[in-house]
């Protein structure tokens, strides 16, 4: 069960229909970014089960940022940012996923040492697709992905099945 102040976050989640195309969900989690007591609890509810156990984060591009920001900031880590293809002026890897309509690419700068234990983090957790290319790609830069922390999993769109183990703060 959610702690009182776990539920008050949770509260702070906008779901705006039909946007960006229609039959989307979209949750816009800036009603909860920008209370600093919200912020603050899920931060550290992300952070919790791996506490000590990693010395980056990894976050996608756009919102992921956002989150693993403050998440590395929290736990004394460092930060890499996973990019959008194009992005970055020095790419060093870059894997290319499925998205419903079409494809994405990520890329990442190799700018962490072989064997460094990397905490993924994104904010929602859909179809899964773009946290099984973001492990990928840590790997192939030679981290070693400990976990992967997410604000808030879909659990219809089954992303759990493909991603395997990813701690959610929230469900919906
Ligand atoms: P997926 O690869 O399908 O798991 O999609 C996850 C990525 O798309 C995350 O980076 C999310 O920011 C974004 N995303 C997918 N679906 C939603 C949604 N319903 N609301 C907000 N963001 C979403």
């Amino acid at each position: 069960m959610l702690s009182e102040a776990l539920t008050r976050a949770e509260s702070l989640i906008r779901t705006i229909p039909d946007y960006p195309e229609p039959g989307v969900q979209f949750r816009d989690i800036t009603p909860l970014l920008v209370d600093a007591r919200a912020l603050r609890t899920v931060i550290h509810a992300m952070i919790a089960p791996f506490e000590g156990s990693f010395d980056v984060v990894a976050g996608v591009e756009a919102r992921g940022f956002l989150l693993a920001g403050a998440v590395a900031m929290e736990a004394g880590a460092g930060l890499v940012p996973i990019r959008k293809a194009g992005k970055l002026p020095l790419p060093a890897a870059s894997v290319t996923y499925s998205l419903e309509y079409g494809t994405a690419t990520i890329e990442a700068h190799d700018d962490i040492a072989v064997g460094t234990r990397v905490l993924l983090v994104d904010d929602v957790l859909a179809t899964g697709g773009t946290l099984v290319a973001a492990h990928e790609l840590v790997e192939t830069l030679g981290g070693v992905v400990v976990g992967t922390a997410v604000l808030m999993e879909l659990t219809a769109l089954g992303g759990r099945d493909v991603v395997g183990d990813v701690h959610t703060v929230f469900t919906g």
